[in-house]
Formats: C-alpha cells, sequence, structure tokens
C-alpha cells in the first residue's frame, strides 16, 4: 500500500472516531478541538488550550442573583454575589435612602429576564 494511501485511511478513521464519540456525565467537548475531555480537566490533554467549561465551581446562577436583587437588593447583595463589590459597597452606603432597593428591584427583572448566553457572557468569564 501507498503512503499516501495509508495516511487517507487514518484520516477517515480519526474523522469516524470523533464522530462516534459519546460524552459521559463528567466529560465536555473542547470548545478548541472539539474532543471529548474531563469537565474537571484544567486544560485539553489534546490541543492544550484552557478548558472554559472549569471554572472551578464558581460560575454563577442567574436564579440566585435575580432573587438576591430583588429580596436584599438594598443592600447590594446581588453585587457582592456578582463579584461587583465596588458597586456594592456603593448599594450599603445609600440603602437608608432606599434607592439602592429600588435600583436593585429592577436589576432583579431585568436579571431575571436576561438569556442565560447574555449572563455567561456578563458574568461568568
Ligand atoms: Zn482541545
Amino acid at each position: 500500500m501507498e503512503e499516501k494511501e495509508i495516511s487517507e485511511i487514518k484520516e477517515v478513521k480519526e474523522v469516524v472516531e470523533t464522530a462516534t464519540q459519546t460524552k459521559n456525565y463528567d466529560e465536555a467537548y473542547c470548545q478548541s478541538c472539539g474532543k471529548v475531555i474531563k469537565k474537571e480537566a484544567f486544560v485539553c490533554p489534546y490541543c492544550g488550550v484552557k478548558n472554559t467549561k472549569n471554572n472551578q465551581g464558581d460560575e454563577k446562577s442567574k436564579i440566585v442573583a435575580a432573587l438576591l436583587a430583588l429580596f436584599l437588593g438594598g443592600f447590594g447583595v446581588h453585587k457582592f454575589y456578582l463579584k461587583r463589590i465596588g458597586t456594592g459597597v456603593i448599594y450599603i452606603l445609600f440603602c437608608w435612602t432606599f434607592i439602592p432597593s429600588l435600583i436593585a428591584f429592577i436589576e432583579g427583572i431585568i436579571l431575571l429576564c436576561m438569556s442565560d448566553n447574555k449572563f455567561n457572557d456578563k458574568y461568568n468569564n
């Protein structure tokens, strides 16, 4: 068999293997090369790109943020939750005016209406 043919067969085999790969509950597809990797992996073992699906458990929940904003928003609790510490401090300083409560209430509704993608873009990366 010619060398060219062998490499072609290898290529086809690779494509078939990639297409038939199935992932388990603890696995995810690499965003760079598309291979199946462990969710817990820090970097993809195939291409070496950082695994963005592994965010070490500090992924923020849109619902939690919205509920915090609606019920405790006057004290900026949702801002602290979303790592917007500076804004959170301002909310606490002005909580006696009830203006932060009002803003937080609106923010809570905006958070609830926000798509998951947009929320992740803004707060989870
Ligand atoms: Zn990869």
